[in-house]
């Protein structure tokens, strides 16, 4: 028995995917079914190889299958699994120098897709296998009970932005997962 992060109940805790599987479904090799994870300490770059998405003793039974339907909805809306999704591009536009592309679409369903997104968020800096910038502890309490209470925050709260990388016109680049990279700023800056 631990303590559930999400609802903080002394439960038994079950091994929680930080990034959930159907994220990694892209980088993994076919046979045999693996990926590389690259570490850059500054100087110098290890490689290892890794059969599973990364998972730590996080959530009871309860809060996993919570978190499931927001995963479910993302791999059907984000992914297209099984063809269920309802989210349908609907327009997009290039900037001059055809670097960025920007798409709208309709029916995302906001409730589900911002429970998502911050759910994957917090499990980032709730765990302790991915280096993450060091948010304040009232930012993940806002992020766990809003995700605890099934209650998204506002869309400017804490807004998320979902980017593909392109090396080319009409290229994106697939298979990888980038850790999030800490940035310094200074009031300099502002
Ligand atoms: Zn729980």
């Amino acid at each position: 028995m631990a303590q559930c992060k999400l609802c903080l109940q002394d439960r038994e805790l079950k091994r929680s995917h930080i990034v959930p599987e159907f994220m990694y479904l892209g980088i993994y090799d076919k046979t045999p079914r693996r990926f590389y994870e690259m570490k850059n300490s500054g100087k110098e770059i290890k490689s290892r190889i890794e059969q599973k998405g990364k998972r730590e003793y996080l959530l009871c039974e309860e809060c996993e299958s919570k978190l499931s339907k927001y995963e479910k909805y993302a791999d059907e809306n984000l992914y297209g699994k099984n063809q269920n999704g309802k989210a349908a591009l609907i327009k997009q536009s290039m900037t001059s120098d055809g670097r960025t592309f920007l798409y709208e679409f309709e029916r995302f369903e906001y409730h589900s897709m911002k429970l998502f997104l911050d759910s994957l968020l917090w499990r980032l800096l709730v765990s302790k296998s991915f280096p993450t910038p060091e948010y304040s502890p009232d930012l993940k309490e806002k992020l766990r009970l809003s995700i605890y209470d099934e209650i998204p925050l506002e869309e400017n709260e804490n807004p998320c932005l979902i980017q593909s990388v392109m090396t080319a016109s009409g290229k994106i680049l697939k298979g990888f997962i980038l850790s999030p990279i800490e940035k310094k700023v200074t009031n300099e800056q502002f």
